[in-house]
C-alpha cells in the first residue's frame, strides 16, 4: 500500500483506542505534556461519573425489583419460594446500592474528587489554550475578563457544532431561519422586560469598589460551609441547604441580610461589602450620531424572532405550528465572569422559537422521541433531596411531569443532539426548574445540564413561555401578533368590536393615522370599555400610542366601541412559544472536557493529552500519510488531498514518513 488514508466517517463515536493506533492519533489532537507542569492527570472525574451512573442504574433496578416483589405478593399464583427469592434479590440490590453510595460519598467528602477535578480542568484548559482552541481576547493588552477568541481548531469545532445544529433542528423541522441585528432599539427590550428586569444583584467592596454577584458570594459561602465545616450541626446544615435551594427567591434586602448574618466579606481583600443592588446586564449604546436614541446589544436572539412573527407566520402560509431559529452573538455584561467559556460577556446563542396553538400542544413527531430514556431530574425529586433518575420520556409526559408533548419533543431532540455530538449520556441530565426559578408566565422549563469539572452546568434551556412574548410586543407596538384558526362552520359569539373611523383619524393625525389605528385595535377589552365610558361621559380621552412615543387625544367621532353578537368564521389567538435556547460556548467547553484523556507516549517517557472527538465535531477528519518518503508518493498524497478538499473533508497531509 502506497498511502494510508485515514478517514473517519462511519463510526458514531470513538471508544478508547490503543496508543499505537494511527486511527486514534490521526483524529485526535496530540499535545506533548513535557513542557507542562501537569504530568499525570487522574481520571477521578470519570470514576465519579461512572459511580453516579452505576448508582442511577442500581436505583432503577431496585425500583423494578420492588414492583416485582409487590406484584408477586399480591398474586395468588405466586409460590412462597418465588416470593422469597424475589425478596432476596431485592435485598442484594439494596446492599449493592448502599455500597456504591458509600464509595461515591468517600470520593466526594475526602476532597480528592475536588482536587482531581481542579488538576483535570487545568490540564484541559492548558491544552486548549496552547493548541489555540480558544484564548483570552486582547491578550497582548492583558485581556478582558469574560471575552475569548476561538483559534483555528476552536473555529472548526464551533462551525461543526453549528452545522450539525442547523441539520438536526433547522433542516429536520423546516424551521425558518433568520439573522437579526445585535444592536436593538430600547423600545423592543422595554417591551420584553429586559430594560426593567434583566438584572443581577451586585455588591461592592466598600474600599476598592470591586464588584461581585451577591448570590454567588452567598452560594460559595454556603457550599464551602457544607463541604469543609465537619462540625456543622444537622439543623444548621439543613438550614444552609434550604437557603441554597431558595437563593433565587431572595430579594435584595433578604440577600443583604444573609450576607450580614454570615459575616461574608469581599473574597480578595476581606473588606466589608455594600448592600446588594440591581445591576442591568445589558450593554447600553446609542444609535445614530445624536445620542438621543438609546439602544442595547441584544442579551438574547429571541426578540428578533418575536418582532418578526407577523411576517414569518404569513411566510409559513398562515399555519401553525411552525418554528423560527436564529444563531448569533448575545451580550451580557456579567458582573464577575469566571469559569472560562462557561460565563462570558459575549457568546453565541442558537435559539428556536416554536409557535404553537395554546389549546393544542401535541407534536406530530412526538412518537419518534417518546421511547428515549435518559436522566431526568423533576422538581419533586429535587425538593425531596433525591437524585436524577433514568426515565422514559413518554412516561414523564403522560404523567404530566413534563407539561406537554411539544416541550417533551424538544427535550428528546436536545438529548439526541447533545449525545450525537459526543456528550456522555451519563453526564447529561434534564433538570426541571423549581417554581421559584420560573418566570410567572412560564408553563414549564427544563435545563439540559452537562456535568463538567465545574459541576452540572446549564447548557440548554427549554421553556414553554406561553404567550408572554408575543402579547408583550403586541401591546407595546400596537401590531397584532396573532394567529387564526378557520372554523368549518361559523360560530355565534358576543364580541367587543373596536372600529376606528379612519377618515376622522386621517384628518386629525395625518401620517400617524396608521399607528393610532393599530394601537386602538390592539387595546385589551378592559381598556377599550374604559375608553368607551370616558368618550361617552367626556367626549374625548387621552390615549398613549407607543409606536409614536406620545399621547394623543381621541374624540368620540374617531372610534366606535361596542359589544356585538357576531358570527365568527375563525378564532384569533396569541400563539404559545416553546423555546429551546443553546449556549454554544458552554456545549463546546463540555465537549472538550468529555473528549479529553491522557495516555503515555509510545516511548512511555511522557504523558500525552488527547482530545478524542467524535468525527462530527473533530476539527480535522483525516490525515493522508505517504508511507515512504518519495517525491512520487507525495504527488499522489497531494492528489488525494485535493479530492478530499473537493469533497469538503477537512484533513492534513503528513509527509514526515
Ligand atoms: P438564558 O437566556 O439565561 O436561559 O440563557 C440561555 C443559554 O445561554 C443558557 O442555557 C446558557 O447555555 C447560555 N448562557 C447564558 N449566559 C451565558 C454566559 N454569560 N456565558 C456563556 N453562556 C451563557
Amino acid at each position: 500500500m502506497l498511502l494510508l488514508l485515514l478517514l473517519h466517517k462511519l463510526r458514531p463515536s470513538f471508544t478508547i483506542l490503543s496508543s499505537s493506533s494511527y486511527y486514534s492519533s490521526s483524529l485526535s489532537f496530540l499535545s506533548s505534556c513535557s513542557s507542562y507542569s501537569d504530568k499525570k492527570v487522574s481520571m477521578a472525574t470519570i470514576d465519579e461519573s461512572s459511580l453516579r451512573k452505576a448508582l442511577s442504574d442500581k436505583q432503577s433496578a431496585l425500583e423494578a425489583q420492588g414492583n416485582a416483589v409487590r406484584q408477586l405478593k399480591s398474586s395468588s399464583a405466586a409460590t412462597k419460594p418465588e416470593i422469597e427469592a424475589a425478596i432476596e434479590a431485592l435485598n442484594a440490590l439494596k446492599l449493592d446500592k448502599s455500597s456504591i453510595e458509600r464509595q461515591l460519598h468517600a470520593l466526594i467528602s475526602n476532597g480528592e474528587g475536588a482536587v482531581n477535578k481542579e488538576a483535570f480542568r487545568q490540564a484541559v484548559v492548558n491544552t486548549l489554550e496552547r493548541r489555540l482552541f480558544y484564548i483570552p481576547s486582547f491578550k497582548i493588552y492583558r485581556g478582558v475578563a469574560g471575552l475569548y477568541d476561538y483559534g483555528p481548531p476552536g473555529c472548526s469545532v464551533k462551525s461543526n457544532v453549528l452545522a450539525f445544529w442547523r441539520q438536526h433542528f433547522v433542516l429536520e423541522e423546516n424551521m425558518l431561519e433568520v439573522d437579526c441585528p445585535c444592536v436593538t432599539p430600547e423600545v423592543v427590550l422595554k417591551a420584553s422586560g429586559h430594560v426593567e428586569k434583566f438584572t443581577d444583584l451586585m455588591v461592592k467592596d466598600e474600599k476598592t469598589g470591586t464588584c461581585y454577584r451577591a448570590d454567588h458570594l452567598l452560594k460559595d459561602f454556603c457550599n464551602e460551609k457544607l463541604q469543609k465545616d465537619l462540625a456543622i450541626s444537622s439543623e444548621k446544615a439543613a438550614y444552609i441547604k434550604h437557603l441554597l435551594a431558595t437563593l433565587d427567591d431572595l430579594s435584595a434586602e433578604e440577600l443583604g441580610a444573609k450576607i450580614k448574618e454570615f459575616g461574608i466579606v469581599a473574597p480578595d481583600t476581606k473588606n466589608p461589602l455594600s448592600d446588594p443592588y440591581p445591576f442591568n446586564l445589558m450593554f447600553q449604546t446609542s444609535i445614530g450620531p445624536s445620542g438621543s436614541s438609546t439602544g442595547y446589544m441584544r442579551p438574547e436572539t429571541a426578540q428578533g424572532i418575536f418582532v418578526n412573527f407577523r411576517d414569518l407566520y404569513y411566510y409559513n402560509g398562515s399555519k401553525l405550528p411552525f418554528a423560527a431559529a436564529q444563531i448569533g452573538q448575545a451580550f451580557r455584561n456579567e458582573i464577575s465572569p469566571r469559569q472560562g467559556l462557561l460565563r462570558v460577556r459575549e457568546f453565541t446563542l442558537a435559539e428556536i422559537e416554536h409557535f404553537v396553538d395554546p389549546e393544542d400542544k401535541s407534536h406530530p413527531k412526538y412518537s419518534e422521541v417518546a421511547d428515549l430514556e435518559f436522566l431526568m431530574f423533576p422538581r419533586q425529586e429535587q425538593v425531596s433531596g433525591q437524585s436524577a433518575k433514568r426515565v422514559r420520556l413518554g412516561d414523564a409526559v403522560s404523567k404530566g411531569i413534563v407539561n406537554n408533548e411539544t416541550l417533551g419533543y424538544f427535550i428528546g431532540r436536545v438529548y439526541l443532539f447533545l449525545t450525537r455530538l459526543g456528550i456522555g449520556e451519563e453526564r447529561l441530565r434534564f433538570r426541571q426548574h423549581l417554581a421559584n426559578e420560573m418566570a410567572h408566565y412560564a408553563a414549564d422549563c427544563w435545563d439540559a445540564e452537562i456535568e463538567s469539572s465545574y459541576g452540572w452546568i446549564e447548557c440548554v434551556g427549554i421553556a414553554d413561555r406561553s404567550a408572554y412574548d408575543l402579547r408583550a410586543h403586541s401591546e407595546k407596538s400596537g401590531v397584532q401578533l396573532v394567529a387564526q384558526e378557520k372554523f368549518s362552520e361559523p360560530k355565534e359569539v358576543e364580541k367587543l368590536v373596536i372600529a376606528p373611523v379612519k377618515k376622522e383619524l386621517g384628518v386629525a393625525f395625518k401620517g400617524s393615522q396608521k399607528n393610532v389605528v393599530e394601537a386602538l385595535e390592539a387595546m385589551k377589552e378592559k381598556d377599550a370599555l374604559d375608553m368607551k365610558a370616558t368618550l361617552e361621559s367626556k367626549g374625548e380621552v387621552e390615549f398613549e400610542v407607543c409606536t409614536l412615543g406620545k399621547t394623543v387625544t381621541i374624540k368620540k367621532n374617531m372610534v366606535n366601541i361596542k359589544k356585538e353578537k357576531k358570527k365568527e368564521h375563525q378564532r384569533v389567538f396569541t400563539p404559545s412559544v416553546i423555546e429551546p435556547s443553546f449556549g454554544i460556548g458552554r456545549i463546546i467547553y463540555c465537549l472538550f472536557e468529555h473528549a479529553f484523556y491522557t495516555r503515555p507516549s509510545k516511548a512511555g517517557d511522557e504523558q500525552l493529552n488527547v482530545f478524542r472527538f467524535p468525527p462530527l465535531v473533530a476539527p480535522i477528519k483525516c490525515t493522508v500519510f505517504p508511507l515512504v518518503q518519495n517525491q512520487k508518493y507525495e504527488e499522489v498524497a497531494k492528489f488525494i488531498s485535493k479530492s478530499l478538499t473537493a469533497a469538503g473533508i477537512s484533513h492534513r497531509i503528513d509527509i514526515t514518513g
